[in-house]
């Protein structure tokens, strides 16, 4: 943290266990006292409780109520976060009983997407998330919320706070949602020029913090920031990138995926998330130093199930094996996930080879296809020639019929062209 940064906020954690069909599931204090981290607060005592359902009104039994109360006043704790989703009901309950600011798992994590949204885009969609997850927060509250005063939780992209009035909040959403529409036409008229240039992009995938901005850096050069903060890069950034074969691709970095992100943000942040949608090869980043590389790995792939990009081809990156000391951790994290590359982003050990996997995965789409390109095929018909290798080529009244062996990205690229 740098030293302007205003003293941190002191946090007591609170998470619950789980009996569920699988087993317990233990609550992951670890990665939550490091969002908690990323928001500007320091963790100063945590809390675990084993139950076999959330109590309705205060998620927590009664005596570990008691016993938070008591922590907050010992610890001079100025909030409490949840490691679940309270309800609207808990949330309220609590913040009487603790006498602090409660928050849960999502306000913290909106308040990290707040802090750290920079365009226009990202900072609209953050706060539309925002007034959306406050507004049943509000019921019959009345003016609970600005008695709060400021801190984690309260705070609104930019220079803003949140507004906490539910009539101010409707008008409030309804010029954000016109707002985002017309930014949003934007970027498909900025989109545009890209896809004409036909170029492969690759986009960096993976948990937070798996250094995915290190590597975007090491591989184009750019400054992105890179801290070990949660959720660095909210903004996808996109660079030119030359392979060792001299083909052109663009490289995405992209925004972390998260455990237990809420669904209703990963929708909201869809557009955030969109660099990976519109792909043509992941390049999917692993922290292959954690102890939960398998749980971040399977809630990535879960995330990318839900924005239907889990299809794509992928490349599968061990990172940050400078810091693995066991080979077999590497082996056993990369087995079964081919094509991929076990490297440094840091000191930069491997990065050639992952150059040369990703050059052989893109060549390995090279798939046999039949066009027919209607007159006047011009452009469609000199990147065919350009890009595959023609095996025949017929023209017919209306149109050119063509066979090649192309690059699949190449082939979609084109296809999209012809359906213009
Ligand atoms: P992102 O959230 O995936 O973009 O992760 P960042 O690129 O911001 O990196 C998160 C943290 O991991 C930073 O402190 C990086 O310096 C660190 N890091 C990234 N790559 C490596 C690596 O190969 N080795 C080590 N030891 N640390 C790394
Ligand atoms: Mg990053």
């Amino acid at each position: 943290m740098k030293k302007s940064d205003p003293a941190p906020e002191r946090a007591i954690l609170v998470g619950a266990e789980w009996e569920s069909r699988n087993g317990v599931v233990a609550p992951d204090l670890d990665e939550l006292s490091a969002l908690a981290e990323s928001a500007g607060a320091m963790t100063v005592a945590r809390v675990t409780q084993r139950r076999e359902r959330p109590d309705p009104s205060t998620f927590v039994g009664q005596g570990k109520v008691q016993e938070i109360a008591a922590l907050v006043r010992e610890e001079e704790a100025d909030l409490v976060i949840f490691d679940d989703e309270l309800t609207p009901a808990q949330q309220r309950n609590l913040q009487e009983q603790v006498g602090q600011r409660v928050l849960d798992r999502t306000a913290l994590i909106l308040d990290i997407f707040a802090q750290r949204a920079r365009t226009k885009e990202a900072k609209l969609q953050v706060e539309m998330a925002q007034l959306h997850y406050l507004m049943p927060h509000l019921m019959g509250q009345g003016t609970q919320l600005s008695r709060l005063g400021g801190g984690i939780g309260t705070r609104g992209p930019g220079e803003t706070r949140l507004e906490t009035d539910r009539r101010r909040i409707r008008h409030r959403l309804a010029i954000l949602s016109r707002e985002l529409q017309e930014v949003r036409r934007g970027r498909e008229l900025q989109r545009r020029p890209r896809q004409q240039w036909a170029r492969p992009v690759l986009a960096l995938v993976g948990y937070t913090n798996a250094g995915k901005s290190t590597l975007f850096r090491r591989l184009t050069g750019a400054e992105v920031d890179v801290e070990n903060k949660l959720f660095c890069t909210l903004d996808p950034t996109i660079r030119l990138l030359t392979l060792p074969n001299h083909q052109e691709v663009f490289l995405s970095d992209t925004v972390g995926f998260i455990r237990k992100l809420p669904h209703h943000l990963v929708e909201s942040f869809r557009a955030t998330l969109e660099e990976a949608v519109q792909a043509d090869l992941l390049i999917h980043v692993l922290d292959a130093s954690h102890p939960q590389a398998e749980t971040q790995r399977a809630a990535v792939l879960q995330v990318l199930r839900e924005l239907k990009a889990d299809g794509k081809p992928m490349v599968t990156v061990a990172n940050k094996v400078d810091r693995v000391e066991n080979e077999f951790t590497i082996a056993r994290l990369l087995a079964g996930y081919a094509p991929h590359a076990a490297i440094s982003a840091l000191s930069g050990k491997n990065l050639e080879q992952l150059l040369t996997v990703v050059m052989e995965a893109l060549a390995a789409q090279v798939e046999r296809s039949a066009f027919f390109l209607p007159f006047p095929a011009n452009r469609a018909l000199a990147l065919l020639h350009e890009k595959g290798r023609i095996l025949k080529e017929e023209y017919r009244p209306d149109g050119v019929y063509v066979e090649a062996e192309i690059d699949r990205v190449w082939a979609g690229k084109i296809r999209k062209l012809i359906d213009e």
